[in-house]
Protein backbone atom coordinates (compact mmCIF):
# COMPACT_ATOMS: atom_id res chain seq x y z
CA UNK A 1 0.00 0.00 0.00
CA UNK A 2 1.01 3.65 -0.59
CA UNK A 3 2.01 6.05 1.90
CA UNK A 4 -0.73 8.23 0.61
CA UNK A 5 -3.26 6.96 -1.35
CA UNK A 6 -5.04 10.27 -2.32
CA UNK A 7 -4.68 13.39 -1.38
CA UNK A 8 -8.74 13.79 -0.68
CA UNK A 9 -11.02 11.08 -0.31
CA UNK A 10 -15.14 12.00 0.09
CA UNK A 11 -17.40 10.07 1.51
CA UNK A 12 -20.94 10.75 0.09
CA UNK A 13 -22.11 11.19 -3.19
CA UNK A 14 -25.36 13.65 -2.05
CA UNK A 15 -24.85 17.42 -3.05
CA UNK A 16 -22.49 18.20 -0.20
CA UNK A 17 -19.48 15.02 -1.66
CA UNK A 18 -19.99 15.75 -5.34
CA UNK A 19 -19.30 19.54 -4.81
CA UNK A 20 -16.67 19.37 -2.80
CA UNK A 21 -15.34 16.49 -5.24
CA UNK A 22 -15.74 19.03 -7.99
CA UNK A 23 -13.67 21.87 -6.31
CA UNK A 24 -11.23 19.19 -5.16
CA UNK A 25 -10.48 17.87 -8.53
CA UNK A 26 -10.76 20.99 -10.15
CA UNK A 27 -7.64 22.32 -8.08
CA UNK A 28 -5.66 19.39 -9.51
CA UNK A 29 -5.50 17.58 -6.11
CA UNK A 30 -5.94 13.73 -6.52
CA UNK A 31 -9.35 12.95 -5.35
CA UNK A 32 -11.39 9.82 -4.74
CA UNK A 33 -15.24 9.64 -3.99
CA UNK A 34 -16.76 6.76 -1.97
CA UNK A 35 -20.65 6.27 -2.43
CA UNK A 36 -21.87 3.15 -0.80
CA UNK A 37 -25.45 3.25 -2.92
CA UNK A 38 -26.15 5.05 -6.12
CA UNK A 39 -25.04 8.93 -6.38
CA UNK A 40 -27.10 11.43 -5.61
CA UNK A 41 -28.11 11.46 -2.08
CA UNK A 42 -31.35 11.88 -0.76
CA UNK A 43 -32.22 14.19 -3.51
CA UNK A 44 -32.63 10.69 -5.29
CA UNK A 45 -36.26 10.43 -3.65
CA UNK A 46 -36.98 14.09 -4.43
CA UNK A 47 -39.98 14.85 -6.60
CA UNK A 48 -39.78 18.57 -7.31
CA UNK A 49 -37.04 20.81 -5.82
CA UNK A 50 -38.56 24.28 -6.50
CA UNK A 51 -35.74 26.32 -4.15
CA UNK A 52 -32.85 25.21 -5.85
CA UNK A 53 -31.47 28.55 -8.19
CA UNK A 54 -31.46 28.73 -12.07
CA UNK A 55 -34.57 25.97 -12.28
CA UNK A 56 -37.62 28.37 -12.31
CA UNK A 57 -40.51 26.12 -12.76
CA UNK A 58 -38.42 23.28 -10.79
CA UNK A 59 -36.33 20.14 -11.32
CA UNK A 60 -36.90 17.06 -9.93
CA UNK A 61 -34.23 15.41 -7.69
CA UNK A 62 -32.78 12.85 -9.71
CA UNK A 63 -32.56 14.87 -13.23
CA UNK A 64 -30.60 17.41 -11.03
CA UNK A 65 -28.26 15.02 -9.63
CA UNK A 66 -27.51 13.69 -12.48
CA UNK A 67 -26.36 17.04 -13.84
CA UNK A 68 -24.67 17.11 -10.27
CA UNK A 69 -22.46 13.92 -11.31
CA UNK A 70 -21.50 14.80 -15.25
CA UNK A 71 -20.26 17.99 -13.88
CA UNK A 72 -18.56 16.79 -10.63
CA UNK A 73 -16.40 13.99 -12.60
CA UNK A 74 -15.52 16.90 -15.22
CA UNK A 75 -11.95 17.74 -13.62
CA UNK A 76 -11.17 14.13 -13.11
CA UNK A 77 -12.65 13.21 -9.84
CA UNK A 78 -12.49 9.52 -9.58
CA UNK A 79 -15.98 7.44 -7.87
CA UNK A 80 -16.33 4.33 -6.58
CA UNK A 81 -19.16 2.07 -5.07
CA UNK A 82 -18.13 1.29 -1.49
CA UNK A 83 -18.93 1.43 1.87
CA UNK A 84 -17.02 3.17 4.39
CA UNK A 85 -16.97 1.29 7.40
CA UNK A 86 -14.23 2.48 9.45
CA UNK A 87 -11.71 5.72 9.28
CA UNK A 88 -8.99 6.27 11.61
CA UNK A 89 -6.80 9.32 12.58
CA UNK A 90 -3.21 7.99 11.95
CA UNK A 91 -2.05 12.11 12.31
CA UNK A 92 -0.77 13.39 8.73
CA UNK A 93 -2.57 10.51 7.20
CA UNK A 94 -6.25 9.24 7.10
CA UNK A 95 -7.08 5.66 6.67
CA UNK A 96 -10.47 4.41 5.78
CA UNK A 97 -11.47 0.43 5.56
CA UNK A 98 -13.44 0.60 2.60
CA UNK A 99 -15.61 -3.21 2.33
CA UNK A 100 -12.52 -4.73 4.03
CA UNK A 101 -9.56 -3.24 1.67
CA UNK A 102 -7.79 -0.01 3.31
CA UNK A 103 -7.25 3.46 1.77
CA UNK A 104 -5.27 6.41 3.10
CA UNK A 105 -5.41 10.16 2.30
CA UNK A 106 -4.01 13.40 3.79
CA UNK A 107 -7.07 15.24 3.81
CA UNK A 108 -11.00 13.41 4.42
CA UNK A 109 -14.06 15.19 3.78
CA UNK A 110 -17.08 13.38 5.62
CA UNK A 111 -20.54 14.22 3.46
CA UNK A 112 -22.53 10.96 4.76
CA UNK A 113 -25.86 12.91 5.00
CA UNK A 114 -28.84 11.58 6.81
CA UNK A 115 -31.70 9.11 6.74
CA UNK A 116 -35.06 8.99 6.93
CA UNK A 117 -36.34 8.70 11.07
CA UNK A 118 -38.36 5.79 11.97
CA UNK A 119 -41.42 6.06 13.97
CA UNK A 120 -40.22 3.39 16.33
CA UNK A 121 -43.46 1.76 16.67
CA UNK A 122 -44.44 -2.52 16.78
CA UNK A 123 -44.73 -3.86 13.20
CA UNK A 124 -43.60 -0.68 11.15
CA UNK A 125 -40.55 -2.22 10.47
CA UNK A 126 -41.92 -5.95 8.99
CA UNK A 127 -44.35 -3.65 7.24
CA UNK A 128 -41.68 -1.78 4.85
CA UNK A 129 -42.09 -2.40 1.45
CA UNK A 130 -45.88 -3.59 2.52
CA UNK A 131 -47.40 -0.60 3.10
CA UNK A 132 -45.42 1.63 4.69
CA UNK A 133 -42.72 3.56 3.49
CA UNK A 134 -40.11 6.23 3.47
CA UNK A 135 -40.05 7.80 0.06
CA UNK A 136 -43.15 9.24 -1.34
CA UNK A 137 -41.23 9.37 -5.07
CA UNK A 138 -40.57 6.09 -4.61
CA UNK A 139 -43.29 4.16 -3.45
CA UNK A 140 -46.38 6.81 -4.12
CA UNK A 141 -47.26 5.04 -7.62
CA UNK A 142 -47.83 1.71 -5.73
CA UNK A 143 -50.76 3.31 -4.37
CA UNK A 144 -53.46 4.19 -7.01
CA UNK A 145 -56.78 4.76 -5.97
CA UNK A 146 -55.84 3.71 -2.20
CA UNK A 147 -56.26 5.52 0.96
CA UNK A 148 -52.96 6.38 2.72
CA UNK A 149 -51.52 8.27 5.81
CA UNK A 150 -48.59 10.74 5.25
CA UNK A 151 -47.02 10.65 9.33
CA UNK A 152 -45.44 14.21 9.93
CA UNK A 153 -46.03 17.89 9.54
CA UNK A 154 -42.73 19.55 8.32
CA UNK A 155 -41.98 20.62 4.47
CA UNK A 156 -41.20 17.07 3.22
CA UNK A 157 -44.36 15.92 4.94
CA UNK A 158 -46.46 18.35 3.14
CA UNK A 159 -44.44 17.91 -0.01
CA UNK A 160 -44.97 14.08 0.21
CA UNK A 161 -49.02 14.84 0.90
CA UNK A 162 -49.27 16.80 -2.10
CA UNK A 163 -47.26 14.60 -4.28
CA UNK A 164 -49.15 11.71 -3.07
CA UNK A 165 -52.79 12.58 -4.22
CA UNK A 166 -51.87 12.35 -7.97
CA UNK A 167 -52.09 8.55 -7.43
CA UNK A 168 -53.94 8.27 -4.03
CA UNK A 169 -57.87 8.78 -3.29
CA UNK A 170 -57.70 10.92 0.04
CA UNK A 171 -54.64 11.33 2.28
CA UNK A 172 -54.55 11.43 5.50
CA UNK A 173 -51.90 13.97 7.31
CA UNK A 174 -51.36 12.83 10.54
CA UNK A 175 -49.61 15.39 13.10
CA UNK A 176 -49.14 15.52 16.19
CA UNK A 177 -49.57 19.62 16.84
CA UNK A 178 -52.27 21.40 15.64
CA UNK A 179 -49.78 23.31 13.08
CA UNK A 180 -48.09 22.75 10.23
CA UNK A 181 -44.37 23.59 10.76
CA UNK A 182 -43.86 24.42 6.67
CA UNK A 183 -44.53 27.54 4.44
CA UNK A 184 -47.03 29.41 4.01
CA UNK A 185 -46.81 28.35 0.08
CA UNK A 186 -47.04 24.70 1.30
CA UNK A 187 -49.77 25.24 4.10
CA UNK A 188 -51.86 26.90 1.51
CA UNK A 189 -51.53 24.24 -1.31
CA UNK A 190 -52.32 21.60 1.39
CA UNK A 191 -55.20 23.60 2.84
CA UNK A 192 -56.94 23.67 -0.55
CA UNK A 193 -56.54 20.18 -1.60
CA UNK A 194 -59.41 18.22 -1.28
CA UNK A 195 -58.17 14.96 -1.48
CA UNK A 196 -55.99 16.03 1.80
CA UNK A 197 -57.42 15.62 5.00
CA UNK A 198 -55.90 16.73 8.53
CA UNK A 199 -55.54 14.58 11.64
CA UNK A 200 -54.16 17.29 14.35
CA UNK A 201 -53.05 16.44 17.54
CA UNK A 202 -52.20 12.85 16.70
CA UNK A 203 -49.70 9.97 16.78
CA UNK A 204 -49.61 6.77 15.31
CA UNK A 205 -50.45 4.25 18.01
CA UNK A 206 -50.61 1.05 16.16
CA UNK A 207 -50.67 -0.75 13.04
CA UNK A 208 -52.85 -2.91 11.40
CA UNK A 209 -52.51 -5.66 8.77
CA UNK A 210 -53.29 -8.70 7.47
CA UNK A 211 -51.34 -11.37 4.65
CA UNK A 212 -50.87 -8.77 1.71
CA UNK A 213 -49.48 -5.74 3.87
CA UNK A 214 -50.85 -2.54 6.31
CA UNK A 215 -54.71 -2.94 6.49
CA UNK A 216 -55.58 0.51 8.53
CA UNK A 217 -53.65 2.80 11.10
CA UNK A 218 -54.67 3.76 14.48
CA UNK A 219 -54.22 7.24 15.47
CA UNK A 220 -54.34 8.87 18.76
CA UNK A 221 -55.52 12.33 19.63
CA UNK A 222 -52.81 13.76 22.28
CA UNK A 223 -55.25 16.28 23.55
CA UNK A 224 -58.21 14.59 24.09
CA UNK A 225 -57.13 10.56 23.97
CA UNK A 226 -59.55 9.38 21.74
CA UNK A 227 -58.36 6.49 19.29
CA UNK A 228 -59.32 6.50 15.81
CA UNK A 229 -58.88 3.78 12.89
CA UNK A 230 -57.78 5.37 9.67
CA UNK A 231 -58.77 2.74 6.75
CA UNK A 232 -55.29 3.27 5.23
CA UNK A 233 -53.33 0.51 3.35
CA UNK A 234 -49.97 2.93 2.63
CA UNK A 235 -48.33 4.81 5.07
CA UNK A 236 -45.56 7.32 4.84
CA UNK A 237 -43.26 8.58 7.59
CA UNK A 238 -41.63 11.55 6.88
CA UNK A 239 -40.99 12.70 10.57
CA UNK A 240 -37.10 14.15 9.86
CA UNK A 241 -34.30 12.62 9.37
CA UNK A 242 -30.93 11.26 11.96
CA UNK A 243 -27.59 11.88 10.76
CA UNK A 244 -25.29 9.14 8.49
CA UNK A 245 -22.68 9.11 11.78
CA UNK A 246 -23.04 5.98 13.27
CA UNK A 247 -18.97 4.23 11.14
CA UNK A 248 -17.40 6.89 12.89
CA UNK A 249 -17.17 4.93 16.16
CA UNK A 250 -16.23 8.07 18.06
CA UNK A 251 -13.14 9.61 16.06
CA UNK A 252 -14.55 12.85 15.33
CA UNK A 253 -16.80 14.71 18.29
CA UNK A 254 -20.73 14.34 17.53
CA UNK A 255 -23.63 15.89 19.36
CA UNK A 256 -26.36 13.93 21.54
CA UNK A 257 -28.40 13.32 18.63
CA UNK A 258 -25.19 12.12 16.44
CA UNK A 259 -24.32 14.71 13.91
CA UNK A 260 -20.76 15.84 13.55
CA UNK A 261 -19.73 18.73 15.64
CA UNK A 262 -18.28 21.29 12.60
CA UNK A 263 -18.72 24.96 12.32
CA UNK A 264 -19.21 26.86 9.35
CA UNK A 265 -15.32 25.90 8.61
CA UNK A 266 -16.53 22.88 8.29
CA UNK A 267 -13.37 21.91 10.67
CA UNK A 268 -13.97 18.55 13.21
CA UNK A 269 -12.45 18.16 16.25
CA UNK A 270 -9.87 15.94 14.18
CA UNK A 271 -7.17 18.84 12.06
CA UNK A 272 -7.74 17.23 8.59
CA UNK A 273 -11.20 16.01 8.87
CA UNK A 274 -13.71 18.07 7.69
CA UNK A 275 -17.67 17.55 7.73
CA UNK A 276 -20.37 18.97 4.85
CA UNK A 277 -24.03 18.77 4.20
CA UNK A 278 -26.53 17.22 6.41
CA UNK A 279 -24.45 15.25 8.73
CA UNK A 280 -22.69 17.97 10.44
CA UNK A 281 -24.46 20.66 13.28
CA UNK A 282 -25.72 23.28 10.73
CA UNK A 283 -29.12 25.09 11.06
CA UNK A 284 -30.47 24.57 7.92
CA UNK A 285 -30.69 20.90 6.13
CA UNK A 286 -31.26 21.95 2.28
CA UNK A 287 -29.25 21.38 -1.10
CA UNK A 288 -27.96 24.54 -0.97
CA UNK A 289 -26.30 24.82 2.57
CA UNK A 290 -24.96 20.99 1.36
CA UNK A 291 -22.92 22.30 -1.91
CA UNK A 292 -22.01 25.93 0.42
CA UNK A 293 -20.71 22.97 2.62
CA UNK A 294 -18.55 21.12 0.04
CA UNK A 295 -17.00 24.09 -1.41
CA UNK A 296 -16.03 25.14 1.74
CA UNK A 297 -14.84 21.44 2.75
CA UNK A 298 -12.41 21.04 -0.14
CA UNK A 299 -11.00 24.47 -0.04
CA UNK A 300 -10.61 23.91 3.17
CA UNK A 301 -9.00 20.78 2.79
CA UNK A 302 -6.76 22.21 0.25
CA UNK A 303 -5.39 25.09 2.44
CA UNK A 304 -4.52 22.37 5.12
CA UNK A 305 -2.59 19.97 2.49
CA UNK A 306 -0.84 22.71 1.76
CA UNK A 307 0.16 23.88 5.47
CA UNK A 308 1.43 20.20 5.82
CA UNK A 309 3.68 20.30 2.74
CA UNK A 310 4.88 23.45 3.90
CA UNK A 311 5.60 22.19 7.71
C1 LIG B 1 -37.92 13.63 -0.04
C2 LIG B 1 -36.94 14.76 0.12
C3 LIG B 1 -37.18 15.97 -0.50
C4 LIG B 1 -36.28 17.04 -0.36
N1 LIG B 1 -36.54 18.21 -1.01
C5 LIG B 1 -35.63 19.22 -0.97
C6 LIG B 1 -35.85 20.42 -1.72
O1 LIG B 1 -36.86 20.58 -2.40
N2 LIG B 1 -34.89 21.39 -1.64
C7 LIG B 1 -33.75 21.25 -0.90
O2 LIG B 1 -32.90 22.15 -0.92
N3 LIG B 1 -33.54 20.12 -0.17
C8 LIG B 1 -34.44 19.11 -0.17
N4 LIG B 1 -34.23 17.96 0.57
C9 LIG B 1 -33.05 17.90 1.46
C10 LIG B 1 -31.77 17.61 0.66
O3 LIG B 1 -31.98 16.47 -0.13
C11 LIG B 1 -30.61 17.39 1.63
O4 LIG B 1 -30.46 18.52 2.44
C12 LIG B 1 -29.31 17.15 0.85
O5 LIG B 1 -29.44 16.03 0.01
C13 LIG B 1 -28.14 16.93 1.79
O6 LIG B 1 -27.02 16.60 1.03
P1 LIG B 1 -25.78 15.78 1.64
O7 LIG B 1 -24.82 15.65 0.51
O8 LIG B 1 -25.33 16.43 2.87
O9 LIG B 1 -26.34 14.37 2.09
P2 LIG B 1 -27.18 13.19 1.32
O10 LIG B 1 -27.97 13.76 0.21
O11 LIG B 1 -27.86 12.50 2.42
O12 LIG B 1 -26.01 12.29 0.72
C14 LIG B 1 -25.16 11.51 1.54
C15 LIG B 1 -24.63 10.31 0.75
O13 LIG B 1 -23.64 9.63 1.53
C16 LIG B 1 -23.76 8.24 1.30
N5 LIG B 1 -23.16 7.52 2.43
C17 LIG B 1 -23.58 7.52 3.73
N6 LIG B 1 -22.79 6.76 4.50
C18 LIG B 1 -21.81 6.26 3.68
C19 LIG B 1 -20.71 5.40 3.89
N7 LIG B 1 -20.40 4.91 5.10
N8 LIG B 1 -19.93 5.08 2.81
C20 LIG B 1 -20.20 5.58 1.59
N9 LIG B 1 -21.26 6.40 1.33
C21 LIG B 1 -22.06 6.75 2.36
C22 LIG B 1 -25.27 8.03 1.19
O14 LIG B 1 -25.58 6.81 0.51
C23 LIG B 1 -25.71 9.27 0.42
O15 LIG B 1 -25.75 9.06 -0.98
C24 LIG B 1 -35.11 16.89 0.45
C25 LIG B 1 -34.87 15.66 1.08
C26 LIG B 1 -35.77 14.61 0.93
C27 LIG B 1 -35.50 13.29 1.62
Amino acid sequence: MNDRDYDIIIIGGGPAGMTAGLYASRAELKTLLVEKMIMGGQMMTATLVENWPGYPGGINGPDLMARFQEHCVEFGLETMTGEVEKIEDLGALKRLTIEGKDYQCQALIIATGANPRKLGIEGEEGLVGRGVSYCATCDGAFFRNQTIAVIGGGDTAAEEALFLTRFANKVYLVHRRDELRTTKILQNRVFSNEKIEMVWDSVVSGLSSDNSGLTSIQVKNLKTGDERKLEAVGMFVAIGVNPVTTFLNGVVAQDDSGYIKAGENTHTSVSGIFAAGDCRTNILKQVSTAVGDGAVAATQAEKYIDELAHS
